[in-house]
């Protein structure tokens, strides 16, 4: 039985009351940040020089947290006689499920009030574009959920992952799937900047780190990855940015 099915689906789109005093977010986390007491936290050489702190993702031994070991473009490769689009289709079904079941343990610290923005790195907060085209500012449960709802109206949508043999896929279903690769990604970057001692607090970091370096491997084996939206912009960078370079080093990811 999987850690999650023992805790349970928590899916629910209803509003979601804060079920515990806001949780302070962490814009800079200290490396004195309280984790479980089982790691090992890197003790800070000058205790009063709390920012810019290096993210607690980035630092041993959560970095190297991990299921797999190896490379996991291994296990991104197209299985033989499979066709690349079910091989696609099937994968991102399994991400989009499993990232649905962190984010349903974490919303409960993810609240309008310690979430305000869709924040994923020191000066980056993504913005929703609204039906009038306009970007706007949402709270991070509230972008989270509309990405969520809208992939799974998408998954049950036959015409876009159709599930019967003999049905095609239709020719849009790369760009569609580049959507929401980028869109799920942007959930990625948000827990783990703004969640992640919450996530040590579960100890789940060498499985939410495996998740999201699957994620990596397939979205940049098969080109539903843009480096750009990993990495950001130099005046605005995504925090997982630096993540990616760092498991690029240590040959997680592609060499
Ligand atoms: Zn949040």
């Amino acid at each position: 039985m999987s850690f999650f099915n023992s805790i349970g689906r928590s899916m629910t789109r209803a509003p979601r009351a804060p079920k515990r005093s806001p949780t302070p977010t962490s814009a800079t986390f200290s490396p004195t940040e309280s984790t479980s007491s089982n790691h090992n936290t890197p003790t800070p050489s000058s205790p009063v020089v709390p920012a810019p702190a290096k993210p607690l993702y980035l630092c041993s031994p959560f970095v190297e947290a991990a299921l797999v070991k190896g490379n996991f473009k291994t296990i991104v490769m197209l299985p033989k006689y499979v066709d690349i689009m079910e091989w696609v289709a099937v994968n991102v079904y399994d991400f989009y499920t499993n990232l649905n079941e962190f984010y349903g343990v974490l919303s409960e610290c993810c609240t309008q009030q310690s979430c305000p923005t869709m924040s994923a790195g020191q000066t980056l907060n993504f913005t929703w574009i609204n039906q009038d085209r306009k970007s706007v500012n949402l709270p991070a449960p509230t972008y989270i959920d509309y990405v969520m709802s809208w992939l799974q109206n998408l998954l049950d949508d036959e015409s876009v992952f159709p599930t019967k043999s003999g049905q095609d896929f239709a020719p849009s279903f790369p760009a569609t799937v580049k959507h929401v690769y980028r869109q799920l990604l942007r959930v990625f970057a948000h827990l783990y900047h703004a969640h992640y001692h919450q996530i040590l607090h579960l100890r789940s970091e060498p499985h939410f780190n495996s998740l999201f370096a699957h994620f990596l491997a397939f979205g940049r084996e098969y080109e539903l990855l843009e480096m750009k939206d990993v990495k950001g912009s130099s005046s605005s960078p995504v925090g997982i940015g630096a993540l990616w370079e760092r498991w690029r080093d240590m040959g997680i990811l592609e060499a």
